[in-house]
C-alpha cells in the first residue's frame, strides 16, 4: 500500500471510510491510570457520557470505573441500561434545569441528582426520595480564558455561587458538586479546591460526597498524578468525604481515530483535498473551539514537502479541518487518521448536507466494525 505510512496500523488503510475506530489498547491505558488514581486516592471515577457514550466497550469501562454521569434524562438511561454491570454501579445526573415531565423517571434512574440552584432543589425534593442528593457551586475561580468552556465566567448561569447560598435548605443534602475545569491540568484544580475550601468549607463538613466535575487532564503526559492522589486523600480525610471524579475525555484520550479518504484534489491557489469526511459534521470541535485536530505523521503547512488545504465534501465554504504537510504528494484514494477522536465526535456528530454518519469500530488485533449507519439514520432524525 503506497501511503502505509500515514497510518497508524496498517488495517486502518482497507476499511469503509469515514469511520471512527477506537484504540483498544490506548482505552486500556487511559483506563488503568485512572483505575491506578482511584485505588490509590481512594476516589470514585465517573465517565462522563456527554463526552463518550460508546456502550459497545461499557464493558471494558465498568471493569475499572465506578459509574456514569449524565446531563438529562436520555444519559442517565443510556448509563443505567448500559453501564451498570455491577450491582455497585452508579448513575449520577446534573441538569441545569430537570423537566416536570422528564424528572420521575430521572429520579427512578439516578443514584445521585445533582441540583444548580437551590430552587430547582426546593421544586424536586420530595419527588426524589431514597437518592443522594448535592448541589452545583460555582466557586468563582476561573482558571481558563476561554468563556465558552469557563462555567465560573461572569454571568454564568452554572452553579451556586456563594451569594446564593441557602444554608437552610440544605438541610439533608449529601453532596455538593463543582466542574470548573476543560482540559487542564493539577495545578488550577488545586486552585479551584482551594476556593471551594476557602467560600464553602463551613458546607463541606456537613457533606457525605464531594464531586469535582470533569476537566481533568489525568490521562495527558505529564499530569501531575501524584499531586491529585494527595488533594483528593487530604481532602477526603480533612471533611470525612467520598470524592468523586466525573472526567469525560481524559477516559478516551488519544484513544480514537478518524479514518478518512481522499476524493479528490484541487487547486486554487494552493492545493486543497477534498475528503470524505466533514468536520461540521463529524468533528464539529474543530470549528466550535475552534483547533486543528492531528494528524498521523503530517506536518504543519510547510514543514513538510507538500502543504494541502483538508477540507469536506459538504457545500459549506468554511467546512475546512486545516492545512497540513506531507513527505510526499497526496492522491485519490490515500487515507488519513485524524488523531484524538474519540471524545466529543460521536455525541456531536450530525447529518447535515445529507453526510453519512461515520462508521464505529475498534482496533484490536484486527479491526472489528461495531457499527455501520445508512439513509434510515439521515431519514430518521427528519419527518
Ligand atoms: C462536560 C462535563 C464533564 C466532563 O468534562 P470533560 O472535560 O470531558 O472531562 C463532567 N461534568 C460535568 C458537569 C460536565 O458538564
Amino acid at each position: 500500500m503506497r501511503n502505509e505510512r500515514l497510518l497508524p496500523r496498517t488495517e486502518l488503510g482497507e476499511i469503509m471510510t469515514p469511520a471512527y475506530v477506537i484504540d483498544e489498547s490506548a482505552l486500556h491505558r487511559n483506563l488503568r491510570i485512572l483505575n491506578d488514581v482511584r485505588q490509590r486516592s481512594g476516589c470514585k471515577i465517573l465517565l462522563a457520557l456527554k463526552a463518550f457514550s460508546m456502550f459497545a466497550v461499557s464493558p471494558w469501562i465498568s471493569e475499572y470505573l465506578a459509574g456514569t454521569t449524565a446531563s438529562g434524562l436520555y444519559e442517565a438511561r443510556l448509563g443505567r441500561e448500559e453501564f451498570c454491570r455491577h450491582a455497585e454501579s452508579e448513575v449520577h445526573v446534573f441538569s441545569p434545569a430537570y423537566l416536570d415531565s422528564e424528572f420521575g423517571d430521572i429520579a427512578e434512574l439516578s443514584d445521585h441528582i445533582v441540583f444548580n440552584s437551590f430552587a430547582q432543589l426546593r421544586k424536586f425534593r420530595s419527588r426524589s426520595k431514597g437518592k443522594s442528593l448535592g448541589i452545583r457551586i460555582n466557586p468563582e475561580c476561573s482558571t481558563q480564558d476561554e468563556p465558552i468552556y469557563d462555567p465560573c465566567a461572569p454571568f454564568s448561569r452554572l452553579g451556586v455561587t456563594l451569594a446564593n447560598f441557602d444554608e437552610a435548605e440544605f438541610e439533608g443534602v449529601d453532596g455538593l458538586h463543582f466542574h470548573t475545569l476543560c482540559e487542564q491540568g493539577f495545578e488550577p484544580l488545586a486552585k479551584t479546591v482551594e476556593a471551594v475550601e476557602q467560600k464553602f468549607g463551613k458546607y463541606l463538613h456537613k457533606c457525605k460526597w464531594v464531586n469535582f466535575g470533569g476537566g481533568h487532564h489525568i490521562t495527558k503526559p505529564g499530569y501531575d498524578i501524584e499531586g491529585l492522589v494527595s488533594l483528593i486523600k487530604r481532602f477526603s480525610e480533612k471533611y470525612g468525604v467520598q470524592v468523586y471524579l466525573e472526567p469525560g475525555e481524559a477516559v478516551v484520550l488519544n484513544a480514537g481515530w478518524l479514518v478518512t479518504r481522499v476524493l479528490e484534489i484541487v487547486h486554487n491557489g494552493m492545493d486543497i483535498a477534498i475528503l470524505d469526511t466533514s468536520a461540521a459534521c463529524h468533528m464539529p470541535d474543530v470549528l466550535e473551539m475552534p483547533y486543528r485536530p492531528p494528524l498521523y505523521n503530517s506536518g504543519q503547512p510547510g514543514e513538510k514537502k507538500y502543504t494541502y488545504r483538508l477540507s469536506s465534501r459538504t457545500c459549506l465554504a468554511g467546512d475546512i479541518i486545516g492545512d497540513y504537510s506531507f513527505d510526499e504528494p497526496l492522491r485519490e484514494g490515500d487515507v488519513l487518521c485524524f488523531e484524538d477522536m474519540a471524545l466529543y465526535t460521536m455525541v456531536k456528530n450530525n447529518t447535515f448536507n445529507g453526510m453519512p454518519l461515520p462508521e464505529i469500530g475498534i482496533l484490536r488485533s484486527s479491526y472489528e466494525l461495531v457499527k455501520r449507519f445508512g439513509y434510515e439514520d439521515f431519514k430518521g432524525r427528519l419527518s
